[in-house]
C-alpha cells in the first residue's frame, strides 16, 4: 500500500521507501548542522518525507550550495 507522500513532488510511495534528511548525517560533507540549517531555510525538517528522487535532488543541490558557500 502506497501511503507515504513525498513532500517535494507529492508522488505517493511505500512507507519503507521513504527518505528524510536525516540520512544526511552520514556524509562527510556538508556538515550535519550545516545540512540541518541550510533545509531550515528551505522550511525543511528532519521529519519530512521524501521519495528517492527528491533526496537525490536535495542532496546534490546542497553539496552545490555548500561548496559555493
Ligand atoms: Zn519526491
Amino acid at each position: 500500500m502506497k501511503n507515504a507522500q513525498c513532500k517535494k513532488c507529492l508522488n505517493k510511495f511505500q512507507e519503507k521507501d521513504i527518505y528524510t534528511i536525516q540520512q544526511f548525517q552520514y556524509r562527510k560533507e556538508p556538515s550535519y548542522d550545516w545540512s540541518v540549517s541550510y533545509f531550515k531555510k528551505l522550511q525543511i525538517d528532519e521529519w519530512d518525507s521524501f521519495c528517492e528522487n527528491c533526496i537525490k535532488e536535495y542532496a546534490d543541490e546542497s553539496k552545490i550550495m555548500w561548496e559555493n558557500r
